[in-house]
């Protein structure tokens, strides 16, 4: 086994992490604002950098990464950019929308859509969940029906990333009413199709450049060449997209603990208290070593991820065991920065308590930490 990054892969993170501190690391531009925010400025850098055609191929205009280059990608932007909210409405785009329609389009789909969302033209949004429908998401109420040569969608989706800025929405819904997982099927929808409406931004704890909403659809018409894959196709085409962000967009929360240890350990180095630095004390120090041991440790699930993608095989178990871990030792890092930092972290100029607002929906997004634990449950046959 080789553990080494090689040589295009390492200046492809330095620049990755040199970019995002230049050109997105602006607090102007960071996590302070509104929930009506997005930065488009930053869009048009990461556009512009290739951040968001990382991993379209480059006949449609993107970078081609293979899938470790890709993780290591993910995690530089992660590091590099303080901008969570900014790195969480990318990632979205990239692995919720980008790949799905990567990976199950047609030709003509890939064709027209592919190179305006790797250019940044078009903001991708995934749309599953609905107000009803969270961790059960197929127990979904929206539907399509075949209508001629349309689907016509009906019902709403709720709590969507990209939504109040979005062009294009990957879009579950039900093409039969049994409650089978084989009656969901997904659709490319267009933000200008007729009949859909979103609804205002949503207002929430963190990630604010990552704007949310609902969207809404009122007889909303969907030719049928938007169909994704084929009717019935909605099971495999949502596994493959979490998969996918199960890894991925947790590669850029690796780089931001990365990025949140370097500061704790630059502060309890200089801090000082009963004339020593606060890293004299072990219980600071085993803040410390507990971060860098689970930093280690997403670190190794993550490429071995990257390593299987590469070799085409099946990490649904281990994206599902990362996410877990990575979600609940992120939110546990952002609690001990703020300790660590005392009164100061706990004050919104230093910047450190956005770290915990940022984090906690990380146990939430792309399934629940209770879900997950499910799903591995099963996988060693109980339940
Ligand atoms: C920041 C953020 C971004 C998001 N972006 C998107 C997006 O772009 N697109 C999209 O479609 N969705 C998005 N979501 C929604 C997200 O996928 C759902 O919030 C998630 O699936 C959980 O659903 P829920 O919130 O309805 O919680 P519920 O399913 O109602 O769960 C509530 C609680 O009950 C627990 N629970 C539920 N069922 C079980 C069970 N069987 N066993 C044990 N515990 C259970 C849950 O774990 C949780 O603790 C986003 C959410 C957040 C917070």
């Amino acid at each position: 086994m080789d553990f080494s990054l090689d040589s295009e892969q390492i200046q492809l993170k330095e620049a990755i992490i040199k970019f995002s501190r230049k050109k997105l690391d602006n607090p102007e531009n960071g996590n302070k604002g509104s929930n009506m925010h997005f930065s488009y400025d930053g869009w048009k850098n990461c556009a512009e950098f290739g951040i968001l055609g990382l991993a379209v191929p480059k006949i449609y205009g993107g970078l081609e990464l293979d899938p470790l280059t890709l993780m290591i990608a993910a995690e530089a932007f992660g590091y590099g950019c303080r901008d969570n909210g900014l790195v969480f409405a990318v990632n979205n785009h990239v692995f919720a929308c980008t790949i799905p329609i990567l990976k199950f389009g047609s030709v003509e789909q890939k064709e027209r859509y592919l190179p305006k969302l790797a250019s940044g033209e078009y903001i991708g949004a995934h749309a599953m969940t609905e107000a009803g429908s969270g961790s059960d998401s197929f127990s979904m109420q929206t539907t399509a029906e075949l209508r001629g040569d349309k689907y016509v969608i009906n019902g709403s989706k709720a709590f969507i990333t990209n939504a109040p800025v979005a062009d294009v929405f990957i879009v579950f819904a039900k093409t039969s009413k049994d409650r089978e997982l084989g009656n969901v099927s997904a659709f490319i929808v267009e933000r200008s199709f007729p009949g859909i409406s979103k609804g205002k931004p949503f207002e929430k704890m963190g990630l604010q450049n990552a704007p949310m909403t609902e969207i809404y659809f009122d007889e909303c018409e969907v030719p049928v060449q938007n169909l994704l894959s084929k009717a019935g196709d909605g099971f495999l085409i949502f596994n493959t997209a979490v998969e996918w962000e199960r890894s991925y967009i947790f590669a850029s929360h690796l780089g931001a603990m990365k990025r949140q240890l370097e500061e704790c350990i630059n502060y309890v180095k200089n801090r000082k208290q009963f004339d020593r630095p606060i890293s004299s004390f072990q219980a600071v120090s085993n803040k410390i070593a507990d971060m860098k041991m689970n930093i280690e440790l997403a670190e190794l699930m993550l490429y071995k991820i990257g390593w299987l993608k590469k070799k085409n095989k099946s990490s649904f178990l281990e994206s599902t065991i990362a996410k877990l871990f990575i979600s609940e030792k992120y939110i546990q890092a952002s609690l001990d920065a703020i300790q660590l930092h005392g009164a100061y972290g706990y004050m919104t100029e230093a910047g450190i308590e956005q770290g915990l607002r940022d984090s906690v929906a990380s146990a939430i997004y792309s399934g629940t930490s209770e879900i997950q634990r499910d799903i591995i449950a099963r996988w060693c046959g109980l339940g």
